[in-house]
Formats: structure tokens, sequence, C-alpha cells
């Protein structure tokens, strides 16, 4: 699996003062930004993805993936079944 090239997690954005050239920006971690992470490095594409959160937080979830979710993580080479899924 490829992962970004590089993550960062700040915590607080707003106090960053100096100024920095990337050539892709991904702003989130979360499911549709990660997405787009992996494309681009999987494309070899530089980029540098943006946190705010320094870790994740559990909520209240169906912890539920359709069938067109799962169709989407395969496209980036994640399967659920190996990280623990099972299938209904
Ligand atoms: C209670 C609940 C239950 C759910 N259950 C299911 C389920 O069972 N199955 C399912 O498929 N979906 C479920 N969902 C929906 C699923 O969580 C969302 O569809 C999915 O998380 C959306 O992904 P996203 O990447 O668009 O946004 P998010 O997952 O919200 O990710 C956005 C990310 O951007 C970061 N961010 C925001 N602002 C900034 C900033 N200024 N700088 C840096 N980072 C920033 C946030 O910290 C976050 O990590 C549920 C949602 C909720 C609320």
């Amino acid at each position: 699996m490829c992962v970004p090239t590089k993550a960062m997690i700040m915590e607080n954005a707003s106090m960053i003062i100096s100024k920095t050239t990337v050539d892709n920006l991904v702003i989130g971690g979360g499911l549709a930004c990660s997405m787009v992470a992996i494309g681009l490095a999987t494309a070899g594409r530089q980029m540098t993805l943006l946190e705010k959160k320094s870790a994740a937080s559990h909520k209240v979830c169906g912890e539920f993936l359709s069938p067109e979710a799962v169709g989407y993580l395969n496209q980036v080479k994640i399967n659920p079944l190996d990280l623990g899924a099972a299938a209904i």
C-alpha cells in the first residue's frame, strides 16, 4: 500500500507563520482526503497532507462499509477483510 509522502499533524494550524511551498496540498486526513492523498502518492506525485487532529477519536458509528465504499478502498489496494472486517 502506498502512503502519503508527507503527513503532518498540526494541532493549531493558525499558529503556523512560516511559508512553505508544496506541489500538492491535501487538507484533512479523513476518508475522502486520504483517498486523494493515496491516489496522488500512488501516481508518484509529491504531496503533503495536513490533519489537525493528532489521533483518531472514536465516535458512535455503525461501522458498516457499503459495497460501493469497499470498491473505492479496493481501488487503492485496501481490502477491509485483511484488516479484520467481516462480510455480512
Ligand atoms: C455518528 C456517525 C456514524 C457514521 N457511521 C458510518 C458508518 O457506519 N459507515 C459509513 O460508511 N459511514 C458512516 N458515517 C459517515 C462517515 O463517517 C463519513 O461519511 C466520512 O467520515 C466522511 O469522510 P470525509 O473524509 O469526507 O470527512 P471526515 O471523516 O470528517 O474527515 C475530515 C478530516 O479533516 C480534518 N480537518 C478538518 N478541518 C481541518 C483543518 N482546517 N486542517 C486540517 N485538518 C482538518 C478533520 O480532523 C478530519 O480528520 C458516520 C458518520 C457519523 C457522524
